[in-house]
């Protein structure tokens, strides 16, 4: 049987959140004829949220998956194409103007010159027992997707960042109470967020609290909760349990090939989104532990998509002067 052949392209970008496609956008108005692929969350982390209320541009906000399917349409106006599917597995070359490869659903391979990483974040758990096996009984890590189902009941959030404030908001619209589970005696989210929650009546913040063990058979039914303080311990009745206490980098594939920091985001070098192998690109929440925006996102995707094409053009202009000596030898 013929061997088949393996496509090449010049860019590969690797997620579909802000970064991977404003890199898209950016490397398709170059010619870089940009190869997207989205991975199992098309549109990325915001698709699980509501209003966007912080990204210039939308003076009036903007729901979050509305403004991922814009996100997308710019990328294909200049040409981006985008593909369903996972990179299961990566061979990075370590030569400037080596070849990389990347395995697309443990498929078929993918070669390609630069490769810009957008792959970005998903949802941390606790761990605890409990807690794994009442996931989708009850236990989520996305208010906006599951909410729904708990209208009218009584529900915990554990976390106290930006995204445990905006998920007990969410579900306070919709949920009789919303406990909010915080470890320390105060908040990590932005002032304003704090304000907002703390302005809602039916949330109660509960700091210096953590939860123990989720209660119920094949459903949640309570949590049973602890004062890390005093140590006492107390139950109380939910039939919902949200989970927003951070998320871990999507790295996993590349790992033992490219240089990444304790918590496994990716190391950049200086300013640029270099990582420490030439022609491979970092950009968004996969490399980014400070600020984790979607506007930082975007931006960094932007960089990665003009590193890439520097990167190219002085891979070029090596050649040809390789070709020019050749011919006159
Ligand atoms: P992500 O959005 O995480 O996208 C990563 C992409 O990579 C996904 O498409 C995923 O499918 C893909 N992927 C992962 N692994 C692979 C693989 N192996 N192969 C192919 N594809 C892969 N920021 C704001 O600025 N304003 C807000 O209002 C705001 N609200 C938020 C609300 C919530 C609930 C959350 C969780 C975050 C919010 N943020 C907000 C943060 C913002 O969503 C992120 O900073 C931003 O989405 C990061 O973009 P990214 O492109 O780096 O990664
Ligand atoms: P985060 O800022 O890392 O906050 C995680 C929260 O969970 C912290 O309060 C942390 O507590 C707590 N936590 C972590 N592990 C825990 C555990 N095992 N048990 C109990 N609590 C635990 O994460 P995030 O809220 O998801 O936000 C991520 C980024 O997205 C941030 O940069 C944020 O600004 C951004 N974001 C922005 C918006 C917005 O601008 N509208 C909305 C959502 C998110 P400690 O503080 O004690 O570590």
């Amino acid at each position: 049987m013929a061997k088949e052949e393996i496509r090449r392209v010049k860019c590969l970008i690797i997620g579909s959140g802000p970064a991977g496609y404003t890199a898209a956008i950016y490397a398709a108005r170059a010619d870089l004829n940009p190869v997207l692929y989205t991975g199992l969350e098309p549109g990325g982390q915001l698709t699980t949220t509501t209003d966007v209320d912080n990204y210039p541009g939308y003076p009036k906000g903007i729901d979050g998956p509305t403004m991922m399917v814009e996100f997308q349409q710019q990328a294909e106006r200049f040409g981006t194409e985008v593909n369903i599917g996972m990179i299961t597995e990566v061979e990075l070359s370590k030569e400037t103007g080596g070849i990389h490869r990347a395995r697309v659903d443990n498929k078929e391979w993918i070669e390609a010159q630069t490769i810009i990483i957008a792959t970005g974040a998903t949802a941390k758990y606790l761990g605890l027992p409990s807690e794994q096996r009442l996931r989708g009984g009850g236990v989520s890590a996305c208010a906006v997707c599951d909410g729904f189902f708990y209208k009218g009941m009584d529900v915990a959030v554990v976390g106290g960042g930006d995204t445990a404030c905006e998920e007990a908001s969410y579900l306070a619209n919709i949920c009789n109470k919303v406990t909010m589970l915080v470890r320390r005696d105060e908040m990590r989210a932005s002032k304003a967020m704090q304000h907002r929650v703390e302005r809602i009546e039916n949330i109660e913040i509960k700091y210096n609290h953590e939860a123990v063990e989720v209660l119920g058979e094949n459903t949640v039914e309570g949590l049973k909760i602890i004062n890390n303080q005093t140590k006492e311990t107390e139950e109380i009745k939910i039939s919902g349990f949200f989970l927003a206490i951070g998320h871990t980098p999507n790295t996993e594939i590349f790992k033992g090939q490219l240089d990444m920091d304790d918590a496994g985001y990716l190391l950049t070098k200086g300013k640029s989104t270099k990582t420490n192998l030439p022609g491979v690109f970092a950009a968004g929440d996969v490399q980014d532990n400070e600020y984790r925006q979607a506007v930082t996102a975007a931006g960094t995707g932007s960089m990665a998509a003009l590193d890439a094409e520097r990167y190219i053009g002085s891979i070029e202009e090596v050649l040809e002067e390789e070709k020019e000596k050749s011919v006159s030898a």
